[in-house]
């Protein structure tokens, strides 16, 4: 049993960092049905590759088509909650752009198992192909739905990236997970600022301030605004106060520790940062996403929800910026900064 394929190579992925690992056969996602429901009741928003590459969500065999096996892999990142000032950003966001770091420790475990199997394939999944992860991660074992849909393990809680590992090897599966341990808890629910949760295991990402200040082009729908308070990009409320994540052991990957540069950042700053500015600070992290526009227009609505008048010069300069949505945050920030203070229009 000690020298099966199936457990050298979880003791391969823990070497390389990965938590948790667990087997689950290559089958159609449980939560299909569940994801195609989501996506017709318009969930999504304008995350208009979810639709484009929902059938292939289906089976895993979209990705790789010989698949037989799906690896499923945690890498914990958790961490003290960078701030900067009033100013937030989500965890898993401060260190190097995990999908770099994922990519890398993939490719050295594939390249393990094609050392110890010649010739066989695989394909490593890192939230760029249409793979139900969280399904994959349930089948294979690693934990279980929150009411949060966040898949939670019992000792890491939450705050791990998912990374699968599709190969054509036939592997034993781990048992899946069947149980459900949030019990009567829905902390979750009643703690989402913008209240995102429609009930329990559902989220409208539409009104989730991850969506808002990462995926969402455009302005942020006003009535929404107060509810992303300081958070400049993306959001933990829903993790920091689920029970399961009060004892969760700090992450050890070293790429993925705070970035100095992510550490102090100044929404009163960012509000003006340049194109060249934004591309020298933010490539190769999880910031990178928003591009320039969205950045400064998550900082207006920070200062916005945040600041005292000290911000307005800043935000002045902001009105007068080439970006309408730039511009228009700025004007919303301006007016809520002057409001507080009692200063009008
Ligand atoms: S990430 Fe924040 S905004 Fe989104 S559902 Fe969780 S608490 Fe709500
Ligand atoms: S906060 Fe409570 S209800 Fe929400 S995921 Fe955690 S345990 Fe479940």
């Amino acid at each position: 049993m000690i020298d099966t394929l199936e457990h050298r190579l979880k003791i391969q992925a823990r070497s390389l960092g990965f938590e948790l690992a667990g087997i689950a056969a290559a089958a159609q996602a449980d939560g299909f049905d569940q994801f195609q429901d989501w996506l017709a009741r318009d969930f999504a928003g304008d995350m208009s590759y979810l639709r484009r590459l929902a059938p292939a969500r289906r089976h895993p065999a979209a990705i790789l088509p010989d698949v037989r096996s799906v690896v499923m892999l945690g890498l914990n990142y958790y961490g003290a909650a960078p701030s900067a000032g009033e100013a937030r950003i989500a965890r898993y966001a401060c260190g190097e752009d995990y999908h770099v770091v994922l990519r890398r420790k993939l490719n050295e475990l594939l390249a393990w198992v094609q050392a110890e199997v010649p010739g066989a394939r695989g394909r490593g999944v890192v939230d760029t192909a249409p793979l139900l992860e969280r399904d994959f991660a349930r089948r294979a074992g690693l934990g279980w739905f929150g009411k949060n849909t966040m898949l939670i393990h019992k000792r890491l809680g939450s705050f791990f990236f998912l990374a699968a590992l599709l190969l054509d090897l036939d592997l034993h599966p781990d048992a899946p997970f069947e149980a459900r341990h949030c019990g009567t808890c829905t902390a979750c629910l009643d703690a989402c600022p913008t209240q995102a949760f429609v009930g329990p295991y559902q989220l409208d990402a539409r009104r989730c301030i991850s969506y808002l200040t990462i995926e969402l082009r455009g302005p942020v729908a006003e009535e929404l605004r107060a509810g992303v308070g300081p958070w400049l990009f993306g959001c933990d409320i829903c993790q920091d106060v689920c029970p399961w994540n009060r004892k969760a052991p700090w992450g050890r990957e070293p790429a993925l520790q705070p970035h100095a540069d992510l550490e102090a950042l100044d929404p009163a700053e960012l509000v003006g940062i340049t194109d060249a500015e934004f591309r020298r600070r933010f490539r190769g992290t999880a910031l990178w996403r928003t591009k320039r526009q969205g950045l400064a227009r998550n900082a207006a609505l920070v200062l916005g929800n945040t600041a005292g008048i000290e911000a307005l010069p800043a935000l002045e300069a902001a009105a007068g910026d080439a970006d309408p949505v730039v511009q228009e945050a700025a004007r919303w920030a301006m007016a809520r900064i002057r409001e507080r203070a009692g200063t009008g229009g």
